[in-house]
């Protein structure tokens, strides 16, 4: 059942000949044949996953934070979903997801037509560089939707260890119906270390007036920045944060903190980016292929390398003619003249942009697109 820890790439042979350091690449990623043991409804919109699979070590070197694919054969990407439990919390050979349905997804649709328990799907993991940092400063957390997944399994983590830091979670929610982990929550804040302060702050947006919900109102972030940032509750030279979600909010957010003079070095956030937005763009004018975003990538093909092709047509109509993908193997380093990043095929988690050092993948197409489409 169970994959080696160096199956992440297809071809075994695949970038042999341009990392150094084969081995520690190679681990990072672990795929797993697993199988969908237990789906949960949380709210009206929100699924907890769960995936079983067979490993004697799991995901090695899994941290709170960070997030791993499922990839369904029905569907031609994976999708990322962030680890819903802190690592050290969760069942041996499990793996908990939770999965909010987007209207059209591809992902979404497949898990509301039909209870999906005893499914055959891959899991891989760990990715991502989302994670608490190691600095006894207060932890600000925001999260909307299902965000919670990251936060909550950061937040578990920090009370696994008894981490000695004051904890502010705020979660953003349309109404009262859009709710959970609640109890989990309250279980952490009698937990906490005692020294420290815990609390766990819901914020509804949609709640109607005459409900009995007597909680905070409003969006989230603006709640934090009304209610915490401008009343001075919180030292801000003392303050390190944690969104995840929606990307909106998480502009937003980052944007309050910064006006309140916190530093882009203390602001962390995982972005739930999915199809809408764009894929990112690689400028081959400025790409020394010097191959870092190919040791990052989550998907075996989501940047490829390319030889010879032409794009007809324009818009909808766009088609890649000619297109000659070519081994790695023959290409690598410097004799392949071009990355492209395949849109269908990139799940927009934009570890390739930030593992750039050359500048040259762009987060925004905003420029004539270079991505390769297929169709
Ligand atoms: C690092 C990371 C972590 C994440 N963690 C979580 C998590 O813990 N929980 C969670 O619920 N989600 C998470 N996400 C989002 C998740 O990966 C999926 O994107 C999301 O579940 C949607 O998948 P889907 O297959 O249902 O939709 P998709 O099929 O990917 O479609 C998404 C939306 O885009 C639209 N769309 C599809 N193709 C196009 C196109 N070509 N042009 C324009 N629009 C298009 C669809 O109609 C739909 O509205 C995370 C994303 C990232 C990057
Ligand atoms: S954002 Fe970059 S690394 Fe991530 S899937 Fe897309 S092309 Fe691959
Ligand atoms: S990381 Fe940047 S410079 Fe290096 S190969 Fe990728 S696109 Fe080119």
């Amino acid at each position: 059942m169970a994959n080696s820890q160096l199956d992440h790439f297809n071809d075994p042979f695949d970038n042999l000949f341009h990392i150094p350091n084969i081995e520690i690449q190679r681990k990072r990623v672990s795929n797993f044949d697993g199988v969908i043991s237990r789906v949960k409804p949380l709210t009206h919109d929100t699924i907890e996953v769960t995936v079983s699979y067979e490993s004697e070590e799991g995901f090695l070197g899994a941290t709170a934070g960070q997030y791993g694919t499922i990839k369904v054969e029905d569907l031609d990407r994976p999708r990322a979903y962030s680890f819903a439990k802190s690592p050290e919390l969760e069942n041996p050979n499990e793996v908990t997801f939770f999965i909010r349905m987007v209207e059209g997804g591809g992902l979404s649709n497949w898990f509301q037509e039909k209870d999906r328990s005893g499914e055959n799907v891959v899991v891989s993991g760990p990715m991502g560089k989302f994670g608490l940092d190691k600095t006894d400063n207060t932890i600000v957390c925001i999260a909307g939707g299902s965000g919670m997944s990251a936060i909550k399994a950061l937040v578990e983590h920090a009370n696994h260890n008894s981490l000695a830091r004051d904890c502010y979670f705020f979660y953003g929610a349309r109404t009262q119906e859009d709710l959970y982990c609640q109890q989990e929550m309250a279980e952490i804040a009698k937990q906490w270390n005692p020294e420290c302060h815990f609390e766990f702050i819901p914020v509804l947006s949609e709640e109607p007036e005459d409900s009995d919900w007597d909680g905070p109102r409003g969006f989230v972030t603006e709640y934090f920045n009304e209610n915490y940032l401008t009343q001075g509750k919180l030292d801000i030279n003392k303050v390190s944060a944690f969104f995840c979600g929606p990307p909106p909010m998480i502009d937003h957010g980052a944007e309050v903190l910064k006006q309140a003079g916190v530093p882009e070095s203390r602001i962390h956030y995982d972005k739930f980016e999915d199809a809408r937005s764009p894929a990112p763009v690689i400028d081959n004018a400025k790409c020394v292929v010097c191959d870092e975003c190919l040791l990052v990538k989550p998907v075996a093909d989501c940047i490829v390398e390319a030889t010879n092709f032409s794009i007809m047509g324009i818009g909808k109509n766009r088609k890649v003619e000619d297109f000659s993908r070519v081994s790695p193997r023959e290409t690598s380093g410097i004799y392949y003249n071009s990355l492209y990043i395949d849109e269908s095929k990139c799940i927009r988690c934009f570890a390739c942009v930030d593992a750039c050092p050359h500048d040259a993948i762009s987060p925004d197409n905003g420029q004539v697109p270079k991505t390769l489409r297929t169709q």
